[in-house]
């Protein structure tokens, strides 16, 4: 009898959660939680409150229910619910900052559940690996994982995750500076975005996709487009209690106004995305902001401000092992140092620049020049090595004497240089 009530509030649940009414949901959920005694009812329950709680930006509760996920498929012995639980606590990791817990999670699911090559696990999973990668940048473990992502969406045509995969190439290109490729992903990901209808599940990609088009359409001084996409996704955001992308709205928004030299407006705008990335647990988002502000002070000339706010963002980023950051904030101290005359401190930050330069392969193996510095077109080579797009004509070089116009392309230059001074070639695991 108990259990038929249970399950009545788990369906009173589902269709809450299918009309948007997250609150009213989780509360019907609650309750089937506590009465159902079937392990495989309560697994299914569960599952949908991670749904919920994913959409709500709620990670921290995301993980709590991926975990009892986890205690009720190992009671139940079933492997395929063992791996998504799995899964569904590596997407939380992911999203608190937690790289490498999430990366050895999601490779638990590669390696000991196997799933076929072409799997709505293995691509979602290969896409996880990528955001991973992504945070810890390493942009050229990120962009295999992508590959491998994009290549299970195109088979299976989920145009989810070819979706996911576009938003999150876009975003590895946007923190290289390269706003033209990162739009060129951007736009992908909206157009597949804009076919999910209002009742689709994942028609909230719509707005997050809009966020990251506008900060780059405000990079590249399409301000006004900005400032329409990201209002409009606000709206939709606040309407449907979308904390993670009203936290991006708000940010670009203080961007925007950073930009415009208009501080006052900007703070607040700062203030209130970094209270709400503080609230979802989204420490890449507490460190952008903060990142942000930092070039405010900097801009506003409170040269004490900035130092404070980049040591800040530094220690973050060291927490978060985000490579790319810690070079910005390094790169930013060694400047604000030397203005100061404290040139000891200020070269301490730049051995530190040029280590970080280093270990991340930021170099274009056919130029020598540092990429990611300014704006400029970048090409990644079939080994997901990095070169500038202008670069890419010193690849080619032709087969013959003859005339033929049939050219060859050289091999990567940095795998090259890598495998010739160390023969050990760098193994598949990503451990
Ligand atoms: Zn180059
Ligand atoms: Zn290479």
């Amino acid at each position: 009898m108990g259990q038929k009530i249970a399950k009545r509030h788990a369906d009173k649940g589902v269709c809450l959660y299918r009309q948007r009414l997250f609150k009213e949901a989780l509360t019907e959920f609650e309750i089937a939680c506590r009465k159902l005694d079937k392990n495989d009812d309560l697994f299914a329950v569960l599952n949908y409150m991670c749904l919920v709680y994913m959409d709500l930006g709620r990670y921290h509760d995301v993980l709590v229910c991926a975990k009892r996920q986890a205690v009720a498929s190992e009671r139940l012995e079933q492997k395929s619910l063992q791996l998504e639980a799995t899964f569904n606590m590596a997407r939380a990791y992911e999203r608190l900052g937690e790289y490498r817990t999430s990366i050895a999670l999601c490779n638990r699911c590669l390696v000991t559940g196997k799933p076929p090559e072409m799997s709505p696990l293995s691509g979602y999973t290969h896409l996880c690996l990528g955001d991973n990668f992504y945070g810890l940048s390493d942009v050229k473990k990120s962009l295999k994982h992508y590959d491998r992502s994009s290549h299970v969406a195109r088979v299976l045509c989920d145009s989810v995750l070819e979706c996911r995969v576009y938003l999150g190439l876009g975003q590895v290109f946007e923190s290289l500076q390269d706003h033209v490729t990162a739009l060129q992903h951007f736009s992908r990901a909206s157009e597949i975005a804009r076919q999910f209808t209002a009742d689709h599940p994942c028609e909230k990609l719509q707005r997050r996709v809009d966020v990251e088009l506008a900060v780059v359409y405000g990079k590249l001084g399409r301000v006004a487009e900005a400032l329409e996409i990201c209002e409009e996704a606000m709206k939709v955001a606040l309407c449907n209690a979308d904390r993670p992308v009203q936290a991006r709205c708000l940010l670009n928004f203080a961007e925007i106004h950073r930009e415009r030299h208009d501080y006052q407006t900007a703070y607040p705008r700062y203030q209130s995305a970094f209270s709400i990335a503080v609230e979802t647990g989204d420490r890449k988002c507490q460190l952008d902001v903060i990142s942000g502000m930092a070039l405010s002070a900097f801009d506003a000339q409170d040269l004490e401000q900035a130092i404070e706010l980049n040591e800040k963002g530094l220690s973050l980023s060291k927490e978060l092992e985000s490579k790319l950051e810690m070079l910005t904030c390094h790169r930013r101290l060694c400047d604000l140092y030397m203005c100061l005359d404290l040139h000891e401190i200020s070269t301490v930050h730049g051995f530190h620049v040029r280590q970080l330069l280093r270990e991340l392969q930021l170099h274009c193996g056919v130029c020598g020049d540092v990429i990611g510095e300014k704006d400029e077109k970048l090409r990644p080579l079939p080994c997901y090595h990095i070169i500038h797009e202008r670069c890419l004509v010193h690849l080619y070089r032709p087969t013959s004497s003859t005339s033929l116009p049939l050219q060859r392309r050289r091999p990567c230059p940095t795998c090259r240089h890598r495998t010739s001074s160390n023969p050990v070639s760098e193994g598949d695991v990503d451990a």
